[in-house]
């Protein structure tokens, strides 16, 4: 007997406040719930997750919980079992596989189970709107996840000319705002990482209770160190590192942007380039591994050549291995979105990046010009829409704002007001992803936004990801109000 598996969803959205199911008809005729083979080791979530995406184009959320089987025999000696899982869909815009799907429709629950032509699709259809029905679909999709809440509650000594989160005034937040905070979103998930900050960590004086009060905020998990720590606290606070080593950070990653007047220039502070070179050997001195990043463009791409020598004549790396540990040195041109996107003009081109760095240059050979990614971009008719993958990241900024870590700080990314807006109403919008700017990227085509913001003659280098990012942010930047802007 031969044994076949599929996975599936039933795919429902909302749409003028009525609850809608994706029915496809499929090339041979039938009507169908999108489902397709298990390919190579996929989880059954993987597998249905490339099908949808595959047959529908669309990216979905899954409901906790629901999980149903049928299994029926599609050709004599074969018995084929098929999971469904429910799915939810923030967009309605589909796109469908020709070779598989001839047609895709959204129907309310009555129409899409007369429409279906197997019993056992619209048995399982009817588990789903059962299962559906009474429920609160804020809660549906916020139930299982994990959210991570980083707040920027002491602001960052720093104003670099590459950060990517824009620059906003420091501001130290109200007492207690950091329990105000996480209280409106503990109804709503079950594990919380709570940070204090998130653009320079540790920029608080009392850094070591902060960390046990993120520790003590967090719900059902701890927050983590990552690779990140302050080399402004490193090079005044001879304590810190001691703190570093104790809560477990083996490596710390260290920004330049050249040599030192170029660096302290991009920082946006005098000294900044001298506290770096200082912060790495207090760093090795503690058994703490550095790891330099430093970015490029057309000014500065000679000084990091010469910064990569530095870095040799310290013997970095011999002193790093000395204690067991691993130092990196790195390159790459950062995203071109928030405070970078001001140096387009610089960014650096194929045939300018010295020799000596590409080696060093972060997916370097995934990189492409301006100019192909718009010869390959220009008749994609999907849209691109930053999305939430697994677990759902969100920065507070000092004012209360509140964003999605894959977008800026300016006023069309801003999910709500923390102070402002109702708890229930702005995780509602965390979870179906509602915000102005995603309403915007749903509604225009890669290739539309190639055709006004890209440069076709353009030798600058991007990452795919990253071009489709500034492409979005162009047309943000030029569809938003004067006043909309931060
Ligand atoms: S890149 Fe980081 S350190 Fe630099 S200004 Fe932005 S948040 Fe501060």
């Amino acid at each position: 007997m031969i044994r076949e598996k599929s996975c599936g969803a039933v795919i429902f959205a909302e749409k003028n406040g009525g609850r809608l199911y994706l029915v496809e008809r499929m090339q041979k005729g039938h009507f169908s719930l999108c489902k397709g083979h298990v390919e190579g080791d996929e989880t059954e979530h993987g597998t249905a997750s490339r099908e949808i995406r595959e047959e529908t184009g669309l990216d979905v959320e899954f409901i906790p919980g629901f999980r149903e089987t049928i299994e029926y025999s599609p050709y004599e000696n074969c018995m084929k079992t098929v999971v469904f899982f429910l799915a939810y869909s923030r967009d309605t815009a589909v796109a469908a596989q020709e070779e598989e799907v001839k047609e895709i429709t959204w129907l309310p629950y009555e129409e899409a189970a007369a429409t279906l032509t197997f019993d056992s699709d619209r048995e399982t259809l009817r588990k789903a709107e059962a299962y559906l029905h009474g429920e609160n679909l804020v809660e549906l999709l916020s139930r299982g996840r994990s959210l991570t809440v980083a707040v920027d509650m002491y602001g960052c000594p720093n104003r670099c000319r590459h950060c990517w989160l824009s620059h906003m005034p420091n501001r130290k937040t109200d007492d207690g705002a950091d329990r105000r905070i996480l209280d409106c979103f503990r109804p709503y998930f079950d594990k919380i990482e709570f940070y204090s900050w998130f653009r320079e960590p540790d920029f608080c004086d009392d850094y070591v209770a902060r960390w046990e009060r993120d520790k003590e905020l967090s719900v059902n998990t701890a927050p983590r160190r990552f690779e990140l720590a302050s080399f402004w606290r490193l090079a005044r606070d001879p304590g810190y590192v001691r703190f570093l080593k104790d809560v477990g950070v083996g490596c710390v990653q260290l920004t330049f942007f050249g040599l030192r007047e170029t660096t302290d220039l991009y920082v946006g502070r005098k000294g900044a380039f001298d506290e770096l070179l200082r912060a790495t050997d207090i760093l090795i001195e503690n058994g703490i591994s550095p790891r330099w990043q430093a970015f490029i463009d057309r000014e500065n791409r000679y000084e990091i050549v010469k910064l990569l020598s530095l870095s040799e004549e310290m013997k970095l790396k011999d002193r790093t291995e000395a204690f067991g540990g691993t130092f990196r040195f790195f390159v790459h041109a950062g995203s071109c979105d928030g405070e970078n996107r001001k140096l387009y003009p610089v960014r650096i081109r194929r045939g300018e990046v010295p020799e000596e760095l590409i080696p060093y240059f972060l997916n370097y050979a995934e990189n492409r010009t301006e100019k192909e990614l718009c010869e390959k971009l220009k008749d994609d008719r999907s849209s691109f829409v930053p999305h939430n993958w697994n677990d759902i990241v969100v920065y507070v900024a000092n004012d209360y704002d509140l964003f999605f870590n894959f977008t800026h700080t300016r006023k069309e990314w801003r999910i709500g007001n923390l102070m402002e807006d109702p708890a229930e109403e702005l995780v509602r919008r965390i979870v179906q992803e509602d915000i102005p700017a995603l309403g915007k990227a749903r509604g225009i085509s890669v290739g539309e936004l190639v055709t006004r913001y890209g440069d076709p003659d353009s030798e600058r280098l991007f990452e795919e990801e990253d071009y489709k990012m500034y492409l979005l942010n162009s047309y943000l930047e030029e569809t938003a109000e004067r006043n909309d802007i931060r």
